[in-house]
């Protein structure tokens, strides 16, 4: 069974400062103190806005991440950041195959696996994104498209390495401001068969993984979204960008995972 927790979060790209990201996240910790602690919440800042944010917030209320990391600890990669960079500001997280780094960037599975295995062995939480492209859909090889980077990416993991692994099933054509949002049926389909291929790569703690869905989660869907049994959180991209707008997203979700927890829905 997974994490009785909400897992929600937001990665905020390359859209904010370190002033806008201190204060973005004063505000976020500020607004959602009174949360209870059945409530992960997640910030994933530009490299930049590390060092400030990780010394401005309680990172017990807030966890912190990055997004992106190459998998050697040093060597001649002219603009990379190393886990032992990363380890000096003492984030919790990495996010790993964000669609845009397999596509803007073209990272590969392979490459992703590197990085997923690099991050859990540097005692980080690896948010590995998976994701079908809108072609992969029209061709109906979107189920084979998640398995591929599912065992590619969790190539070489034992059961062990599940306490440090998160899974964000992020649609490519759900995401962004030309994305159409998944209907929440769809995405519990999907986060079904992530959670049966984690079964099959670890038939012990693969349940316990946290697969979170991403791609245009905003006020009219998240509910929906939260109420499926197979999903265990958000990954929240513009409509967690304000702390306001993402605190009362995060307040409208909460007592409806409470009210799945309580039915005993998990998936
Ligand atoms: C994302 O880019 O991962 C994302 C989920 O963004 P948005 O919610 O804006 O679609």
């Amino acid at each position: 069974m997974t994490s009785r927790k909400l897992h929600i979060g937001t990665n905020l790209k390359m859209y904010k400062t370190i002033q806008e990201t201190v204060s973005y996240l004063t505000d976020l910790e500020r607004l959602t103190g009174d949360l209870a602690d059945d409530l992960c919440l997640f910030v994933i800042p530009s490299y930049t806005a590390l060092p400030a944010a990780s010394a401005a917030v309680d990172r017990t209320r807030i966890s912190l991440g990055a997004q992106n990391m190459h998998w050697e600890e040093r060597g001649q990669f002219t603009g990379e950041i190393s886990p032992l960079m990363l380890q000096e500001l003492e984030l919790q997280m990495v996010e790993i195959g964000h669609s845009e780094r397999r596509h803007s960037f073209r990272e590969t599975d392979i490459e992703e696996n590197k990085k997923v295995i690099s991050a859990i062995n540097h005692g980080f939480i690896a948010l590995l994104c998976v994701g079908e492209t809108g072609d992969d859909k029209e061709l109906d090889i979107g189920d084979e498209r998640l398995r591929q980077q599912l065992k590619v990416g969790l190539h070489g993991l034992g059961e062990a390495d599940c306490g440090r692994l998160w899974v964000a099933y992020e649609p490519v054509w759900a995401i962004g401001v030309n994305g159409i949002p998944a209907r929440s049926d769809y995405a519990d389909v999907k986060h079904r068969l992530i959670r049966e291929t984690l079964l099959q790569l670890f038939p012990h703690q693969g349940h316990n993984v946290p697969i979170l869905y991403g791609g245009s989660v905003n006020p009219d869907n998240a509910c929906d979204l939260i109420c499926q049994p197979a999903i265990d959180g958000l990954f929240v991209g513009r409509s967690a960008w304000e702390a306001s707008r993402f605190d009362a997203l995060i307040r409208q979700v909460l007592p409806v995972w409470r009210q799945k927890l309580a039915k005993g829905l998990l998936g």
